[in-house]
Parts: C-alpha cells; sequence; structure tokens
C-alpha cells in the first residue's frame, strides 16, 4: 500500500512497490532512492512537495531499476539536484546496460532483460560517496556498507532511523519469492549481522514497512540464504552443473519458476551460494566433457 509515513520528525518512509525515504530539515528535503519509473518518480515528487520542502539531492543506495529508474525525472523534477550514489553502483546508474548485462553473463542481453524492471534510464551521478559521514546541506549523515544484495549497495542513517535499502526482505516477501537476490551471499550475511547489531530506532527497507526492531527481518532472510547454500551443497552428492542446482535448490524450496528473468535473478543468487562454498573449502568447480561441473570437497 503507497504512503508516506513520517517515522520521526523530519524522517519519512514513502512506501509502494519499492520505497523511498525522505529527509526534511530546515525546509530542505534529501530524497533516498527514486523509485521504477517515471511515476513511481512523480509520486515521490509529490509527497515532497507536500511536505513543503525543497529537494538538496538524490542518494541512490543501489542502481537496481525499481530504486534507480525514476531518478533522471526526479533529479530533473526537483530542479536538477544532485544525485549521489557508491562508485560502484554510480557506475551501473550512469550506464544502466550494466544490469541486464551481468544477469546475462556479460553477453548482449535478451529483450526479456530489456525493460523497466531490469533496465533503468541513464542518469549521471554527480557524486560519488564512500561508507562514512557525509554532510549534505543541512543534513548530517553516516553512510554505511551494506553490501550483497548488489555490489555496492549502501544505507543511510539520519539521526535514529537507518534507511536499509534491500539488505533485508521482509519474511512475507522472503516466503513468496523463495530465493533472494544477492550477488555475493557471505557480504549480505555481513550486512545483516551489522543491522542485527545497530540500536537505531527505525529500520526503513527498500520494500515492505519500517520496523522498530529488524530482528524478525533478519533472521528469516539469514535462515533463506544459508537454506539455499546448503541446498547447494546438498545438490552435489554428485557433481552437477549449476543448471540442476538451480533446479534442485528451487525444487526443495517448492518454488516454480516462470520467466526467463525470473531464472536470471535466481541463478544469481545460485551462484553466489557456489561462490560462498568455495570460499568455505566446501566445493569446487572444474570442466568435465564440455561442461561447468561443481564437486564437493
Ligand atoms: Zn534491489
Amino acid at each position: 500500500m503507497a504512503g508516506l509515513r513520517e517515522l520521526t520528525p523530519g524522517a519519512y518512509h514513502w512506501q509502494s512497490g519499492s520505497n523511498a525515504g525522505i529527509l526534511v530539515q530546515d525546509g530542505q528535503a534529501l530524497i533516498i532512492d527514486a523509485g521504477l519509473d517515471r511515476s513511481a518518480a512523480a509520486d515521490i515528487a509529490q509527497a515532497v512537495e507536500k511536505l513543503g520542502a525543497r529537494p538538496v539531492a538524490l542518494l541512490i543506495t543501489h542502481a537496481h531499476a525499481d530504486h534507480s529508474g525514476g531518478a533522471s525525472f526526479l533529479a530533473r523534477r526537483a530542479g536538477d539536484i544532485p544525485v549521489l550514489a557508491s562508485p560502484f553502483e554510480a557506475t551501473i546508474v550512469r550506464h544502466p546496460i550494466w544490469e541486464p548485462l551481468y544477469l546475462y553473463s556479460g553477453a548482449a542481453p535478451i529483450e526479456e532483460l530489456q525493460h523497466k524492471f531490469t533496465l533503468a534510464k541513464p542518469y549521471p551521478v554527480t557524486q560519488e560517496v564512500e561508507p562514512g559521514a557525509l554532510e549534505i546541506g543541512p543534513f548530517r549523515l553516516e553512510i554505511i556498507p551494506l553490501y550483497g544484495h548488489a555490489v555496492g549497495q549502501i544505507g543511510v542513517v539520519w539521526e535514529d532511523v537507518c534507511y536499509t535499502a534491500d539488505a533485508f526482505f521482509p519474511p512475507d516477501l522472503i516466503q513468496k519469492h523463495g530465493i533472494p537476490f544477492c550477488v555475493d551471499l557471505d557480504a549480505a550475511l555481513e550486512s545483516l549481522a551489522r543491522l542485527e547489531s545497530a540500536g537505531h530506532r527505525w529500520f526503513a527497507p527498500g520494500h515492505g514497512p519500517a520496523v522498530q526492531s529488524p530482528a524478525e527481518a533478519v533472521a528469516a532472510n539469514r535462515e533463506r540464504l544459508l537454506r539455499i547454500r546448503e541446498l547447494c551443497l546438498e545438490a552435489l552428492r554428485q557433481p552437477a552443473e549449476p543448471a540442476d542446482i538451480l533446479r534442485y535448490a528451487a525444487g526443495a524450496l517448492g518454488i516454480s519458476i516462470t520467466q526467463p528473468v525470473a531464472y536470471l535473478l535466481a541463478q544469481t543468487t545460485v551462484l553466489a551460494a557456489l561462490t560462498s562454498l568455495q570460499r568455505a573449502g566446501l566445493a569446487g568447480v572444474e570442466t568435465a566433457d564440455n561442461r561447468l561441473m561443481w564437486h564437493r570437497t
């Protein structure tokens, strides 16, 4: 359900298909994430206008199209405000073709990947931000690394509110999607641990409602990522190809994948789980009969 919620004075959570954050201080606004497209961005811009605040900057937590697709529209409508992102994610905001490209192993992407859900409109990021303290207009922020769901995803802490991007999904979304998107499973687990031990008053995610304790969502996300990793290892009772491992894990989780894009997203998470197993010394990979074969070590 779309709507604007004030979490603490001046800290707003715009909840929609994908969420945004709006910080307001001294009549100025900082916007966190831009929504999927022009229509989502227009809703966010309107919410800022209703608050009577002048936008000073747009900060993109990560370049996935559902969070950055509205950036060009939102930044222009707000008067060409600066757009900020981490160095890695900035590259993708500037060149959104990277998203379908990496989902398709670096080859020219199939047409199914070239729609707005995986291919955003380009926008020139004006400032690259690293984890640490950051001052923008009247806002004193802390940028925190929340890597794993995306390579360079960041979270934003302002006073006692933490905007957590897609570091965790609400438990019901985990149930619904089965295999949450993840490019680095170990980094994603680290990000969950970071949020679990953080003492903020509110945690405002990129999907679903803000929560005062992330414990339940962190547990559900961690459990699912570890389960996927365990299923990948289970699939290696005998050497297997990534496609067979994915099929095994999806079957065990009761998931039926019905679209190429959903398959490619799930594939990324399974490959991330296999890399995690290799890092842990539990699995290895080699070629045999012109196949890419994973095995237990
Ligand atoms: Zn995302």
